[in-house]
């Protein structure tokens, strides 16, 4: 199994930014993708890095413009992966590094069928994915309890896609993240 494409997809909450940040600390030939978001920037996130923050007008005009290689609105907000990106890592043979939803994912698996390897990481339980939102303090009630929604539709497929991780202790998360990552880089 070799892919050049690793994407990451968790319900919100489940802690992917946790485990991707040490993913990208720890194997630096990944190429990580920036995503464009009309999400409003939390604290402690860069723009350029995390992601670019735009506005929704000019996500809209790049959708018309045909600038993502798939988009997707979650949650509420635009996300979208710049087709510019994905075809200069392709042309370059990088490995590349991929954070979306299932929509995006489920777009990734359509466009490059095996090049690009789904990592689904799992919650313990939807209860647990409720403690951990409410204890990162970056999101209203509201936004919450929509992720939370939204998690347990997400939940339903985890089973089709091409890894499956449970993040419970975190530690031995990361442990099995970084194996399967390192079997597909090889
Ligand atoms: P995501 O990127 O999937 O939305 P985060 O990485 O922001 O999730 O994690 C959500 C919250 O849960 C954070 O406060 C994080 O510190 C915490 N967290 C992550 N993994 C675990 C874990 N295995 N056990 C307990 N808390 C965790
Ligand atoms: P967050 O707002 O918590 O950073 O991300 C919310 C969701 O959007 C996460 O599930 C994340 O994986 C997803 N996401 C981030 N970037 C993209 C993208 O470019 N495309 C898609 N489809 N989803 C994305």
């Amino acid at each position: 199994m070799s892919g050049n494409m690793i994407v990451i997809c968790a319900p919100s909450g489940t802690g992917k930014s946790t485990l991707l940040n040490r993913l990208k600390a720890e194997i630096s030939d990944l190429v990580w993708s920036v995503s464009c978001t009309t999400r409003p920037i939390r604290a402690g996130e860069v723009h350029g890095k995390d992601y670019y923050f735009i506005k929704p007008e000019t996500f809209e005009k790049q959708i018309a413009d045909d600038e993502f290689i798939e988009w997707a609105k979650v949650h509420s907000n635009y996300y979208g992966t710049s087709k510019r990106f994905v075809d200069e890592g392709l042309s370059q043979g990088w490995k590349m590094l991929f954070d979306l939803d299932v929509q995006g994912a489920d777009a990734m698996k359509r466009i490059y069928g095996n090049a690009a390897q789904v990592i689904f990481i799992e919650p313990p339980s939807i209860e647990e994915l409720e403690k951990r939102l409410l204890a990162r303090g970056t999101d209203s009630q509201e936004v919450i309890a929509e992720r939370v929604n939204n998690a347990r539709r997400e939940l339903e497929n985890k089973e089709k896609y091409d890894h499956l991780i449970l993040n419970d202790d975190i530690d031995q998360a990361y442990q099995k993240l970084k194996a399967v990552v390192e079997r597909i880089l090889t």
